[in-house]
């Protein structure tokens, strides 16, 4: 069933787990992302960044999610990651997704404040959630955000623009980054907690690929409720359809169906860890009837 994902989020953050947030890429990906929450009867969300959003178009994309998730027996919500571009909001809150992540980072606190809550007007009135960024969590993720810490704020400040603009939830630096970590990132749970005890909005953790367990345990104690991978399932994806190539060319066979299942079963097995070490398993049913 389709969901909201602040509602999912809120679940998360009254009963101690996060819902995972996992960036598709395909069709294919999007399908074995919903099977493996279906598997473990968690709630899930889906997300797909600008430059997929971009590559795919937002009709196919709305009903390809819609058909995959109407019929799962799981909660599982639709959401546009980091994006920068109002016009790209505009076109994903028109086609109805759960809800939408406005990356200001790139603008100062002022402009950035003004510009979500214009966002949050035009979301809201569609009945789709916004999450907010207006520090930049360091990375480049599919040609959007900047390797270097532009913009960092109070978590007076962050909670005070927060509240303000009426978003649903927030995403501040944590310490982590997108991509693959080359050192050990210095990980931010306190700040989770000095923003909770100013916020009650769900606080969302951006790079959580290369993170352990223990780490991810740290966030959610503190408060963490929505957890985003990307890269994982990039690398479970990419390396799975590899290792297909490699025996295809071995034997000389090649059947792009017997391809998809190899890549569908990799996507499906990374994303059920990630359920795992968040704690959702078994959460869908209440998280679906909790409003
Ligand atoms: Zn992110």
């Amino acid at each position: 069933m389709i969901a909201s994902t602040a509602q999912l989020a809120r679940h998360a953050q009254a009963n101690g787990y996060a819902v995972a947030a996992i960036n598709i890429l395909d069709d294919l990906s999007l399908r074995a992302v919903i099977e493996a929450a279906a598997g473990l009867s968690s709630p899930v969300i889906v997300q797909v960044s600008v430059k997929t959003v971009r590559s795919i178009g937002v009709d196919l994309m709305t009903a390809t999610f819609r058909a995959a998730a109407e019929v799962a027996p799981v909660p599982v919500a639709l959401h546009l990651d980091h994006c920068p571009d109002r016009q790209v909001i505009a076109d994903c809150v028109q086609a109805g997704w759960s809800s939408v992540l406005f990356d200001a980072s790139d603008r100062d606190v002022a402009r950035a404040e003004a510009e979500t809550a214009e966002v949050v007007a035009l979301a809201h009135a569609a009945g789709v959630d916004v999450e907010s960024e207006i520090e930049n969590i360091i990375g480049v993720e599919d040609g959007v955000g900047s390797d270097v810490a532009l913009h960092s704020y109070s978590v007076e400040d962050l909670a005070g623009v927060a509240e303000r603009t009426g978003v649903d939830l927030l995403a501040p630096q944590l310490g982590t980054a997108h991509g693959r970590y080359t050192r050990a990132p210095v990980l931010l749970p306190d700040r989770v907690r000095d923003l909770a005890k100013l916020s009650a909005l769900p606080i969302v953790l951006h790079g959580g690929t290369g993170l352990t367990e223990a780490d991810f345990r740290a966030f959610i104690e503190a408060g963490v409720s929505k957890i985003n991978i990307s890269t994982g399932l990039k690398l479970a994806y990419m390396r799975s359809a590899r290792e297909h190539l490699v025996r295809a060319q071995a034997t000389d066979t090649w059947n792009p169906p017997s391809m998809f299942a190899d890549i569908s079963l990799a996507v499906h097995g990374e994303v059920a860890t990630y359920l795992q070490m968040f704690g959702s398993v078994g959460q869908a049913d209440a998280a679906a009837s909790d409003r």
